[in-house]
């Protein structure tokens, strides 16, 4: 199979654009910004005493919150965050909230055919429910409901679009979003956009209006390991005293020695375009503000913002050896060059259109690409994580599971084996970045060969062990 170069290659703009439109971008994160001020909660100082205690503030954390007092208004819950709620992930991703809770139908069909009809009807409801506790909590989050809409930009992509009730032949996908690059599309008109750090600054707010006890700056170092009787949750000033508790803390070091293989960080890299004007969105359409998406195996993510913006993000997903969690791992140059080259690629006609912000995160991948749940200490403390780049709408059905497991009752989430089995752990380095360096290497040769994964994807896919981001 000859090597080819993508479309992306084949159109790419001349160096002094894409310099031009990076120079002015600040490495900030738009959504952060554009969600200030946001409310802010002291430190835990001192001793307390919880029903359940929830370690995190990004969406699951949240949402486990929220979702317990909506369950049970008088429960005494203490949510405590180690920086500031949505600094992380949540407040930093694409805001894509989809009802898929496998990561795609693809991945939940290939790893629990059995279950796909049911995991497809609980997403559906939990998107739903999401929709209407946005409505119920007055959360002032920018929700739309567009859909998604994913383009083929090579010929060998044309058969998936073609798959599935959405199908749009390459006129009327131009006539949606006009690129030259697409061939086709296929529209899910199920899906929903947020703005991502507004969304979880409201959660944040209606917990606290429920009467959730919020404290930021409130790293947890420990989780006690009393053999009875309540269990300890202690950060450098405090303590609770807890029943329960919930661990939301993503791509994080795990407070939980059994849960520390099961993810790694992967970094992911977004950039956003100024306000487009009249005449610049009028040379590029997209009335009806879908998600979007191409049918990549490394894939591009975009979508518009409230004030016109387009955000566009994806293709790179980056490992360092060691697993970590850094702030100068954002800093990637290359990354974000990248991303401006294939954007013009995609929207010859917005030569001239400027990046006012870039920025980067983490993202808990799992060999499984969806996420896992499990219970320590006696059955009181529940804990999830695993989302891999597809945990916006995924974490509040998330927090159902995790308080369904520590009410200890089996409920329908709870009776799948997505919930009850984990997934194959990650090895140690410095096998895990070999392996998952090379997994890279293979999506990127199978891009540029019309989709052929070799040999080894080919084996790790059968073994449910395929890479995605
Ligand atoms: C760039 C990017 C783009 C993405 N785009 C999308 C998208 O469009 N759609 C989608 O569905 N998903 C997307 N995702 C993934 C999505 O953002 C995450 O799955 C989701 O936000 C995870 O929420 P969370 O609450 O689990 O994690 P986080 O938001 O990371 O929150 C975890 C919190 O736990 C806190 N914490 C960790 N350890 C401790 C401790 N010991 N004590 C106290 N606090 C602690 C952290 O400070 C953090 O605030 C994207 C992710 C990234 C990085």
């Amino acid at each position: 199979m000859p090597s080819h170069r993508t479309v992306y290659e084949l159109n790419a703009p001349s160096p002094a654009l894409v310099d031009a439109a990076l120079s002015g971008s600040r490495r900030e994160v738009f959504w952060l910004q554009d969600s200030a001020p946001a409310p802010r909660f002291g430190p835990l100082v001192g001793q307390a005493t919880a029903d359940l205690t929830v370690v995190g503030g990004g969406y699951a954390g949240l949402w486990t919150a929220v979702r317990a007092k909506r369950r049970n208004p008088a429960a005494r819950v203490v949510l405590l965050e180690g920086q500031q709620i949505g600094w992380a992930a949540s407040g930093r991703n694409g805001g894509f909230c989809e009802a898929s809770l496998t990561h795609g139908a693809a991945n939940g069909r290939n790893r629990w055919p059995d279950e796909l009809d049911e995991l497809d009807r609980l997403g559906l409801a939990n998107l739903d429910g999401f929709a209407a506790d946005v409505a119920e909590l007055g959360l002032d989050c920018q929700f739309e409901r567009p859909g998604m809409l994913t383009v083929a930009v090579e010929a060998h992509q044309l058969d998936w679009a073609k798959a599935g009730p959405g199908y749009l032949t390459q006129d009327q996908v131009r006539a949606e979003i006009d690129s030259p690059l697409f061939l086709a599309g296929n529209w899910d008109r199920g899906g929903a956009l947020v703005h991502p750090a507004r969304l979880a600054h409201e959660l944040a707010r209606a917990a606290a209006e429920l009467g959730v006890e919020i404290h930021e700056h409130s790293q947890v170092t420990e989780i006690g390991h009393a053999r009875s009787g309540p269990v300890a949750v202690r950060t450098a000033r405090g303590s609770v005293r807890s029943d329960t508790v919930a661990l939301a803390t993503n791509v994080f070091p795990t407070l939980l020695r059994r849960a520390r293989l099961f993810t790694v960080p992967i970094y992911d890299y977004v950039l956003m375009t100024e306000p487009l004007s009249g005449a610049q969105q009028d040379a590029v359409g997209w009335r009806n503000r879908q998600g979007l998406s191409d049918m990549a195996n490394q894939f591009h993510y975009l979508r518009l913002t409230a004030d016109h913006r387009i955000l566009f993000g994806g293709y790179d997903a980056i490992y360092h050896y060691g697993r970590q969690v850094k702030e100068s791992y954002e800093d990637r140059p290359a990354s974000y060059r990248r991303l401006a080259e294939h954007f013009f690629a995609m929207f010859p006609q917005l030569e001239g259109v400027r990046f006012s912000h870039r920025w980067a995160g983490a993202i808990d991948a799992c060999t499984q690409f969806c996420a896992f749940y499990g219970l320590a200490r006696r059955g009181r403390v529940a804990y999830t994580a695993g989302f891999t780049g597809l945990g916006v709408g995924a974490a509040r059905f998330a927090a159902d599971v995790m308080l369904d497991l520590l009410a200890g009752e089996p409920t329908e989430r709870t009776a799948l084996s997505m919930v009850r089995r984990k997934p194959v752990p990650f090895p140690p380095e410095p096998v895990a970045s070999a392996g998952i360096q090379f997994a890279r290497w293979s999506l990127d040769r199978a891009d540029h060969r019309e989709g052929h994964r070799n040999p080894l994807m080919r084996t790790l896919d059968r073994l449910g062990l395929g890479f995605d981001s």
